[in-house]
């Protein structure tokens, strides 16, 4: 398929493994941002290929698993009222909160319906005008311009019976509340291709000089995210922090201009909690005054609902890149896809579901007091970098 096959060659892989291994002559912690990139680095085992000087820690760039407990709670609450038609992308009717999911609440007779666009829930409101239509609007500058186009469609088009429940954040000031932690370990970034190629890279500069540390733009296939350490690792073997964009065939420096324009019309930063982290400030949208109306917050008063995290879940320390799933003690026993205890687990994009889901269960946990994970075996030398099914560092096939 072109523009994804060219990106999964093995052969252009290996070269790319060779060039990481000849440049880095000490270790280097280096964070995807997204949980797209977290899945595809799992799934195509290239954390097990790289050499062990190079690590990938994963970041809080899931979407459904930094939507936080409250969150979940204020959406349940809406959806349990009998004259609301509560519309979701699917992947978070299983995230649970306190309690239950969005499935019970189905279960139990409530409107709870999956979409596939925010402009199928517009369209539910307008055939429906004795409905209270409420979409379930989470993510990153990604899902957020849609999610506002929607608004600014129902309010140019008067309808009036459909609002939003809020929950965008924003990625730039998350790696500030990364790279300021005490915790910290992250040197350099493998920043979010779809993410810049809706906001550019201009907000990315201040922040690769303020913490002396590389940027780089990198995309999701093999190829890319390869590309995207490679040239992560030059610049920390030399002592550089830039941005730098490795994926310009989807990311020009502008961005997208229309869609900026729609999230600066219909939103504003707020500050906003991530779960298991806490508030960032700044990190996030809210409707702007002009579309308050629309806010479902607002319209259902659920603004006062707060939820503590539950202790069980380590998920916060997976998110910032402190623990990696597999060394969470309820991973693969009390917390499975099946019966998660957290949104990690649920989320297609969530480190959890991502070490379940490629049977990382046998890794070797941490011990008490090292500072990243253990490293296993190096591959062979002359092992291919076969990067179309998960390998161990073994080189067997997992
Ligand atoms: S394995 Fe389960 S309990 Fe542990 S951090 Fe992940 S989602 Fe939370």
């Amino acid at each position: 398929m072109k523009y994804i096959d060219e990106f999964q060659d093995p052969e252009l892989a290996a070269r790319l493994l060779d060039d990481i291994r000849a440049s880095v002559t000490r270790p280097w912690a280096l964070m995807e941002v997204c949980g797209g990139q977290t899945h595809s680095i799992i799934r195509h085992g290239i954390d097990q290929l790289l050499p062990d000087e190079v690590e990938l820690i994963h970041g809080p760039g899931c979407p459904v698993c930094v939507t936080p407990l409250e969150v979940i709670d204020k959406a349940l609450a809406i959806a349990s009222r009998p004259e609301v038609v509560f519309c979701s992308f699917g992947d978070m009717l299983r995230v649970p909160g306190t309690g239950r999911d969005l499935f019970q609440v189905r279960g139990e007779g409530g409107d709870v319906r999956v979409v596939y666009s925010p402009l199928d829930a517009l369209r539910i409101a307008e055939e429906n005008p004795d409905r209270e239509v409420v979409f379930f609007g989470i993510g990153f500058e990604t899902t957020a311009p849609p999610n506002a186009m929607t608004v600014h469609q129902a309010r140019r088009r008067g309808i009036r019976n459909f609002s939003l429940l809020v929950s965008h954040v924003r990625v730039p000031p998350a790696i500030e509340a990364i790279m300021q932690s005490p915790d910290c370990r992250v040197q350099g970034f493998l920043a979010a291709g779809h993410v810049c190629s809706v906001m550019g890279t201009q907000e990315y500069p201040e922040l690769a000089e303020r913490f002396r540390v590389p940027i780089v733009v990198t995309g999701f296939e093999p190829l890319d995210i390869l590309e995207g350490v490679r040239r992560t690792v030059r610049q920390l073997e030399r002592g550089e922090h830039r941005v730098d964009n490795a994926y310009p065939r989807a990311v020009p420096a502008e961005g997208n201009p229309a869609a900026r324009a729609v999230l600066d019309d219909v939103f504003e930063v707020a500050d906003r909690a991530w779960r298991g982290i806490g508030v960032i400030p700044d990190s996030g949208w809210r409707l702007s005054e002009r579309y308050r109306d629309y806010d479902a917050e607002h319209r259902f008063r659920v603004e006062d609902i707060a939820t503590l995290e539950p202790a069980e879940c380590r998920s916060g320390e997976v998110l910032q890149g402190l623990l990696k799933p597999h060394e969470c003690e309820a991973f693969g026993t009390a917390c499975t896809p099946r019966t998660p205890l957290g949104a990690t687990m649920v989320s297609s994009e969530g480190a959890c579901a991502a070490y379940y889901l490629y049977r990382r269960l046998d890794l070797p946990a941490r011990p008490a007091g090292a500072s990243r994970p253990v490293p296993v075996a190096a591959p062979a030398a002359g092992a291919p970098a076969d990067v179309t099914g998960a390998h161990r560092k073994d080189g067997s096939v997992v």
